[in-house]
């Protein structure tokens, strides 16, 4: 959402036999490398993980969480942050402080589609049950994330929005290749937002399957906002039903 200047946190290499080489060589330096840059207190409980992958609970968003939803109202709008706060952490100068916790206190590094995140842990089980789902759902229409983004420490947005990677309970896949077309200049510059289109999942890369798999477990996609942010998911339903 309004990604300036877009930090790209882990980029694989493409296609050719000695990027796949490299990438495979690069990848193992990253896990001997992890120790060093992981706290593994932090690591999330195995038994919990692999309980919500058994048990995948299917929900919808919120809908007071939804942005095209309380932005046009200033009361709901403050709700939600609140609800934010109080689920996911305190923002340093940002909302009210109704957590005894920072964000931070709650972040965990993790893999997603392979890659490293570092992402909120009380939404860790709907990513896994996403990536299952993944796996078995969009067989047909096969697609390789190379890039995502989850935790943030800086607000992407203007006017009093808070974005929910502030939260850690946001996540990007591929910016360029699935661009935020309603999103702040260079975006709508992006090859894919050019020229007319039958509908906003013409506008990236990603299928349509993925937008249909994450929607079951809670997730909300912004394509759907007049951003159209097609890279941006937040987890917007309920974290209680996925255990604590
Ligand atoms: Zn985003």
């Amino acid at each position: 959402m309004a990604h300036r200047g877009y930090n790209v946190p882990v980029r694989r290499p493409g296609f050719s036999r000695l990027a796949a080489l490299a990438a495979s060589f690069i990848s193992g330096m990253l896990v001997m490398a992890l120790p060093a840059l992981h706290d593994a207190s932090a690591d999330p409980p195995r038994s919990r993980e692999s309980r919500a992958a058994g048990h995948c609970v299917r929900q919808k968003p919120q809908p007071f969480m939804i942005r095209g939803n309380y932005l046009p109202h200033p009361r709901l709008h403050a709700r939600s942050l609140r609800y934010r706060v109080e689920e996911y952490g305190r923002l340093e100068g940002i909302g009210p402080s109704t957590n005894p916790h920072p964000v931070t206190h709650y972040l965990e590094h993790t893999t997603f589609l392979g890659l490293p995140i570092h992402i909120h842990r009380r939404i860790i089980p709907a990513m896994r049950c996403v990536e299952a789902d993944l796996q078995h759902s969009c067989r047909r229409s096969p697609y390789q994330a190379k890039a995502i983004g989850g935790y943030r420490d800086y607000n992407s947005y203007r006017q009093g929005e808070v974005t929910n990677h502030l939260f850690g309970i946001a996540i990007d896949i591929d910016p360029q290749d699935n661009p935020c077309c309603g999103c702040v200049d260079p975006w709508p510059d992006n090859p894919r937002c050019k020229g007319p289109a039958a509908s906003v999942y013409q506008r990236m890369a990603m299928p349509e399957c993925w937008v249909k798999v994450f929607e079951k477990y809670g997730f909300y996609w912004l394509g759907h906002d007049q951003l159209q942010d097609t890279m941006h998911f937040e987890f917007l339903g309920n974290p209680d039903r996925l255990g604590r």
